[in-house]
């Protein structure tokens, strides 16, 4: 009698005994092993691996300085600033905190922001007053919920 028993690769369809030689155990299958014969889960292991290097791109987080790794969509998309949401959090009650002109970044002035205030309280659109003062979104909402420049 014969107790050899044989499996097919779902990769290359070659048949192959059905050992530990041929595929990688799988504590996760039926059987025991891997539906793909070992060559070709080598392959698909290495090309995961490949993909993964080139989707993320070495950053340093904006607030710990730390180094982490960004997939690409999101940096395109003008995130994957910050190694995690903690420290995109603390920075964001950082900029909360500081004052008008006080901030270094700030590129707004009194009179600009009056002007802004006045435009907001004649129900003038956000998109318009961006565009009309170039600022940003999340500055406008931040002047909005007099998180700055409160004091105007
Ligand atoms: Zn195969
Ligand atoms: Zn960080």
């Amino acid at each position: 009698m014969d107790f050899k028993e044989y499996k097919t690769c779902s990769k290359c369809l070659k048949e192959f005994d059905k050992t530990s030689e041929n595929f990688y155990k799988s504590v996760n299958s039926k059987d025991g092993f891997y539906y793909s014969c070992k060559p070709c889960d080598n392959a698909i292991r290495t090309n995961r691996f490949k993909e993964k290097l080139s989707h993320n791109i070495s950053r340093i987080c904006a607030h710990c300085k730390k180094h982490f790794y960004a997939e690409l969509c999101r940096i395109k998309t003008g995130r994957g600033i910050y190694c995690s949401i903690l420290c995109s959090n603390k920075d964001r009650i950082c900029v909360g905190k500081s004052l008008g002109e006080k901030n270094p970044n700030a590129t707004l002035n009194k009179e600009i922001v009056s002007n802004i205030k006045s435009d907001l309280s004649n129900n003038v659109k956000d998109d318009v007053i961006r565009k009309k003062y170039k600022i940003r979104a999340s500055h406008l909402c931040s002047i909005k919920a007099r998180r700055i420049w409160r004091h105007i």
